[in-house]
């Protein structure tokens, strides 16, 4: 029953709990449960909105698994973007010789973030397309996906409940910059051994049609670099290398040297470069401080920003205050990259600061400057056809994203479709698959340096010091005499409070105190929350506002 917690898996039975990424674009992991033991695929990172102010990053909740991560075989992780690896230190920090798998890149752009959390020693296995490899009762078999980052894969999972295909993040573009497709003859092969239940990236399940191909960019990029006639700076995630081997080819073209600003992009690259994903012409990259001393005209900076990050590099150069480039007339910038919702305004507020400072701004509203990564709804009924799946589980969406995407399948009449969210138990028992329950999956807040001690109701108070501001009063009581001693003292922060006189209040105060110290109430808390309703009714009485009110009373 959806709602209650789970019974045991029946023996012989697959359990399947995604502990985030269903409902959100972000924190993807699965657990995947057989014979007592469990797999986890993919242990990413949410990135925080408006409404949860000061938090860093929002974590899966393992504490479903937490007592049992002894159990854990492995963790597969099917590429390196945060929203599916960005959790795996805080996993490793619980459990560090959790065995990872991954493609060569997805495993090495991980390592700087395990070295920062002191983690040196995780036990790694490098896997590539084609691979199979068993960790207990799970018999894995690695596909090659094509994404919006070199070396994705997919992760076929085969145990005696039956057949399971994970695409994790994929899309079917046919004439890849680098030549490695989608394989669909591997889907097909293991549609015919019988897949049972075939999870899907749901991301672009309501856009209709095909993904365009990465290549119909270049064209673009080709006429931008032609036209621009100071500095070019072309912001992007730092993690596509395809991308960023557009504007070097763009670059060798037209005679201009590149570097990179930002960390993440600097670190990236050079990794990409060294395995080899990257293919760097000689002299063309330079150290950006080098690039700054070369005419604008043979400029071009790839930097970091792209979703309008408030400390990147495209930021303060919006700003005017980056220390090796000032943007100015001539200049243009290209933000070759998708705007992912939420995003919206701090996007538009970097390209208004650009344009303010006389730059041309070219992005995805104004030029084919960048394309998805992943599958749209043509792709997406392609796969069903041919894999002919007994069940599909959409994944790795908003809610609106996880239902087109079921009616997708529904349409191309695959038996079963189950629509699940985090925390949501499914089993795959006897080749029938059913939500049997729910396990307790909240948001886990990364606060500096405090992990999952931030609550909903932190949150809730820190909305409201945002919008209202706060204001505390303390008052010294005399419990023996039931008397306040001295004048209250009332503050008032960021809000209009602080400027008026706070003179009558304190008479309210006082009154409402020596009452109810009269009535015998000597309990501090008590005392204090009287002092809140009177400070509360009577800030929303005179100024309709309704502050954090923070009282205390000190007993003499
Ligand atoms: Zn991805
Ligand atoms: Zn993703």
């Amino acid at each position: 029953m959806p709602g209650s917690r789970p019974p045991g898996v029946s023996a012989g039975g697959l359990r399947v709990v995604p502990l985030g990424g269903l409902g959100d674009i972000g924190r993807n992991m699965t657990v995947f449960e057989h014979e007592g033991r469990l797999l986890l695929v993919d242990c990413g990172v949410l990135f925080p909105e408006e409404h949860q102010p000061g938090v860093d990053l929002v974590l899966p909740d393992f504490s479903w698994i937490r007592d049992r991560l002894d159990d854990v075989e492995a963790l597969v992780l099917t590429h390196g973007h945060e929203d599916h690896v960005g959790a795996t230190p805080y996993l490793l920090r619980e459990r560090p010789d959790i065995p990872l798998v991954g493609s060569r890149l997805t495993l090495a752009l991980l390592e700087p973030k395990l070295r920062e959390h002191r983690l040196r020693q995780s036990v790694q296995h490098v896997v590539a397309e084609g691979d199979t490899i068993s960790f207990g009762p799970f018999e894995l078999e690695l596909v090659a996906v094509n994404h919006s980052i070199p070396d994705a894969l997919a992760v076929a999972i085969r145990t005696t409940a039956g057949l399971v295909l994970h695409t994790g993040d994929f899309k079917m573009d046919q004439l890849p910059l680098d030549g490695r497709l989608t394989d669909l003859r591997a889907f097909a092969r293991l549609g015919e051994e019988g897949v049972d239940l075939f999870l899907t990236d749901s991301t672009n399940a309501e856009t209709p049609g095909f993904t365009t191909a990465e290549t119909s960019i270049t064209p673009v990029l080709d006429q931008v670099f032609q036209q621009a006639q100071g500095r070019l700076v072309v912001a992007c995630f730092a993690s596509h290398v395809h991308r960023v081997q557009q504007v070097l080819d763009a670059a060798v073209a037209h005679g201009r040297k590149v570097g990179y600003v930002g960390r993440s992009m600097v670190r990236n690259m050079a990794i990409a470069r060294d395995l080899g994903y990257l293919r760097v012409p000689e002299g063309v990259v330079v150290e950006a401080k080098e690039l700054a001393g070369l005419p604008p005209e043979r400029q071009v900076l790839v930097s970091t920003g792209s979703q309008g990050e408030p400390m990147s590099a495209l930021s303060r150069m919006a700003q005017g205050t980056h220390q090796l480039v000032q943007v100015g007339e001539e200049d243009t910038v290209v933000l070759a990259s998708s705007l992912i919702p939420g995003n919206e305004t701090a996007v538009y507020r970097v390209i208004n600061g650009l344009a303010g400072l006389g730059a041309r701004v070219v992005h995805q509203g104004n030029a084919l400057v960048h394309v998805s990564g992943h599958a749209s709804a043509g792709e997406l009924l392609y796969c069903y056809n041919i894999v002919r799946p007994r069940a599909v589980m959409p994944v790795h969406g908003e809610v609106r994203h996880l239902r087109a995407n079921a009616e997708l399948v529904r349409r191309a009449g695959v038996p079963d479709v189950v629509v699940a969210g985090d925390g949501v138990v499914v089993d795959l028992v006897d080749g029938r698959v059913d939500v049997v329950g729910r396990v307790p999956c909240e948001y886990v807040y990364v606060d500096g340096s405090s992990v999952g001690q931030v609550t909903e109701a932190d949150l809730k108070d820190r909305r409201i010091l945002g919008e209202e501001g706060f204001l505390s009063v303390v008052v010294v009581v005399d419990l023996a005499r039931a008397a306040v001693l001295a004048e209250p003292e009332v503050h008032a922060r960021g809000n209009a409070l602080q400027h008026v006189d706070l003179g009558d209040v304190r008479a309210e105060v006082v009154a409402a105190l020596t009452g109810a110290l009269a009535d015998g109430t000597t309990d501090v808390q008590q005392l204090q929350q009287v002092l809140r309703r009177t400070l509360g009714r009577w800030v929303s009485r005179t100024h309709r506002r309704r502050p954090m009110i923070v009282p205390v009373v000190v007993v003499a």
